[in-house]
């Protein structure tokens, strides 16, 4: 059946569905093909791809799931040991709420996802495309998955500009009630791979003969341009291999709670090192300058102390800069852009030559 203004549901199901077999990527979280995800994971997952590429996430997730191999492992896990796994991942919102709905999960679900769509939206953090991904993708419900990424997808195909709640209306109607997942999927994948932002690739496209706009529509609105802004730490040793850090406030707007090294305002002499950070509209260029006798309340901490903590991804950053690779967690791929490109460190300080992060 052919919508008023929309190609017919069966040739998008056809094409889609065929293509997404043919050329998806293997991903940890992705069972075989036509068989239901594993709610923990594909959850986890659809978590940390809110607002990270997936290049970015993949050695996370790994880790993170070797931490926390189930929502039992997860729910135990004090608050300090989830944010270090996360660290580097940036929008730690994401870690608490994900801990907080584990908690509920074993709580109030016997330990198990919750099945219904009002169950799981009404966890911590678990909006309406988040449920309805899980649910799909783990549990085979006829749910359409509509982010940013589905509502792209589906304007540029009705060759108009559309909202979300049309989005999902749309993907209801062409949704694959034999294989919702794998739809869901298709269309997240059609976005990350094919349809993309600023240079659809429609030449190469399984729904280009379906296709009003063929990506001749209005271009993408090109983002601001970050606010640069230089931000200066100090790093302060003590005589036995100890740093000094502060933590942020609880109740801070961005990485509550987290471990950083202090900030100066006056440096002396020339920086130890220089990195450049990014998060969200800011491109931050950090310097980092040694701190004679640092003032108010922190912590003096060893290497393997310090790597045990939630960090930001700054003062990672920092740290790795002035003392050696990281040592624990995922080294990142090159190719990745996200927010944040700190990489976590796991291995504890060996003891060798240099003093590891
Ligand atoms: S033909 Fe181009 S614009 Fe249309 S859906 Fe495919 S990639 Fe997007």
């Amino acid at each position: 059946m052919r919508d008023s203004d929309g190609p017919a549901a069966a040739a998008v199901r056809r094409r889609l569905l065929g293509w997404y077999r043919a050329e998806r990527r293997e991903l940890p979280w992705r069972a075989a093909l036509g068989a239901l995800g594993e709610p923990y994971r594909v959850w986890v997952s659809e978590v940390m791809l809110q607002q990270t590429r997936v290049a970015a996430a993949m050695p996370y997730y790994e880790r993170f799931l070797r931490r926390f191999p189930s929502v039992e492992a997860l729910a135990r896990a004090p608050e300090a040991a989830v944010l270090a796994a996360w660290s580097g991942l940036g929008y730690y919102r994401r870690a608490r709420q994900l801990r907080a709905a584990a908690r509920e999960i074993c709580e109030r679900h016997g330990g198990r996802f919750p099945a219904t769509l009002a169950e799981a939206r009404a966890l911590p953090g678990i909006g309406e495309y988040t449920a309805a991904a899980v649910l799909s993708i783990a549990f085979g419900q006829p749910l359409p998955a509509a982010d940013g990424n589905a509502r792209r997808v589906v304007g540029r195909l009705l060759g108009r500009a559309v909202s979300l709640a049309e989005a999902r209306e749309r993907l209801a109607g062409w949704l694959a009630a034999q294989a919702p997942g794998d739809f869901n999927q298709a269309v997240m994948e059609l976005g990350a791979l094919v349809c993309t932002p600023r240079t659809p690739q429609c030449p190469r496209c399984p729904l280009r003969a379906l296709c009003r706009s063929r990506g001749e529509g209005p271009a993408s609105t090109p983002p601001p341009p970050p606010e640069r802004v230089t931000l200066r730490y100090g790093l302060a040793r003590d005589g036995r291999g100890r740093v000094f850090l502060v933590q942020r406030p609880g109740d801070a707007a961005q990485m509550a709670s987290l471990w950083e090294l202090p900030e100066m305002q006056a440096p002396n002499g020339p920086p130890l090192a220089r990195v450049k950070h990014s998060i969200t509209t800011r491109a931050i260029t950090a310097e980092l300058y040694a701190l004679a006798s640092p003032a108010g309340a922190g912590r003096w901490l060893r290497p393997a102390e310090a790597a045990r903590l939630p960090l930001t991804g700054l003062a990672r950053k920092l740290l790795t800069a002035v003392s050696g690779p990281p040592v624990e967690g995922p080294s990142r791929p090159s190719a990745m852009r996200r927010r944040s490109s700190a990489a976590p460190s796991r291995r504890r300080d060996g003891g060798g030559s240099r003093r590891r992060w």
